[in-house]
């Protein structure tokens, strides 16, 4: 062989070295090394990929450089990230009762309230022992008993009204229901078609669900030692008589009514005011605004903290508010038991 020839079978040697380096650390070195091994331990010619040259069915002619390619499941498992279920959301503007633009509003107007709310809290009368249910020995209940009257005497002018077109379309009015030995009070909007029958405010299905979340703060003990039931509450509504077709109040038919539930208000003395939709915290707070945009603040309402949270109503419509409604109880007996 002569000199060009030896060196140009080096070159070539080398060249081949070289790529064999290359895929080696790529990994397909390894490939090719096992197939080569695997056809001469078979007696098989293997081909300069690797690829072995199967003889037999036409099952058995695939390529073992297919049949070795990863099960995707596998890949999928090692490469993608786990999946993980949603949480259920706690954010309360997931469950916004108005468009976004108009809440945007509520939203700027509720933080000027809370604003002018804290700003009014120094002069406003500090809570007292004596409106507490529990201290004092009994003044909650003389206070229900010196109310007593004033709630029967606001009810029978309700009951004789015709200050509004709605004395002409309901059945009978619906003054309130529940005493002031807790200090709470529930406002609501108007009665429905069941109180107009029954006279008694909350007694529909939106009233049994509100009874029912009334017994589970008293079952969970969320103010202990104080009786929570419709008995020691409050219930009431902005307007005492139904609207047709449960429209929503007008605001001359709130101009009205409202005299009515801020006399059994003072009479009440109450210590926190639960407002139950946006109709009673838009009167009590005068401020427009959406539920999500006004709920998860205190506020004061005379000498009474007050909360606003979503009507029962909305909860039977959707009952993913429960979450939040019930944060909003918790706040409520956190603030019952604090100054
Ligand atoms: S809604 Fe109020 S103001 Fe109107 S008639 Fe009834 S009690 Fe009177």
């Amino acid at each position: 062989m002569s000199d060009d020839l030896r060196k140009e079978a080096a070159s070539v040697a080398q060249a081949l070295r070289r790529k064999l380096e290359r895929e080696r650390a790529l990994g397909s070195g390894e490939l090719v090394a096992a197939g080569v091994a695997r056809a001469r331990r078979e007696g098989i010619p293997a081909r300069s990929n690797g690829a072995v040259e199967h003889r037999g069915s036409a099952a058995s002619m695939q390529s073992p450089t297919v049949s070795r390619r990863p099960e995707p499941v596998s890949v999928t498992a090692v490469d993608s990230p786990a999946f993980e279920p949603p949480t259920p959301s706690t954010d309360p503007e997931a469950f916004t009762l108005s468009p976004p633009e108009p809440h945007v509003r509520a939203r700027k107007r509720s933080s000027h309230l809370t604003a002018v709310v804290e700003e009014e809290r120094d002069e406003l009368p500090p809570f007292t022992d004596d409106l507490h249910a529990s201290a004092l020995a009994g003044a909650r209940d003389r206070l229900a008993v010196e109310a007593f009257p004033v709630l029967e005497s606001v009810a029978a002018e309700a009951r004789a009204c015709t200050k509004c077109g709605l004395c002409t379309t309901r059945t009978q009015a619906v003054p309130g229901v529940g005493s002031a030995a807790s200090g709470i009070v529930f406002v609501g909007e108007a009665p429905g078609a069941d109180e107009d029958l029954r006279g008694e405010p909350f007694v529909g299905r939106a009233g049994e669900l509100l009874t029912r979340m009334i017994a589970a703060m008293d079952e969970k003990q969320l103010i202990p030692s104080v009786k929570l039931s419709r008995e020691t509450v409050y219930i009431a509504n902005v307007l005492k008589c139904r609207p047709p077709e449960n429209r929503n109040p007008l605001p001359h038919e709130i101009e009205s009514c409202s005299p009515y539930l801020l006399r059994q208000l003072e009479a009440l003395k109450p210590r926190i005011i639960c407002c139950l939709g946006k109709f009673a915290a838009e009167l009590l707070l005068q401020l427009k605004g959406t539920v999500s945009g006004m709920r998860g603040k205190t506020y004061r309402w005379r000498g009474a903290k007050l909360i606003v949270t979503y009507h029962p109503a909305y909860l039977l419509r959707s009952p993913s508010a429960k979450r939040p409604v019930w944060d909003d109880l918790q706040r409520l007996a956190q603030e019952y038991l604090t100054d």
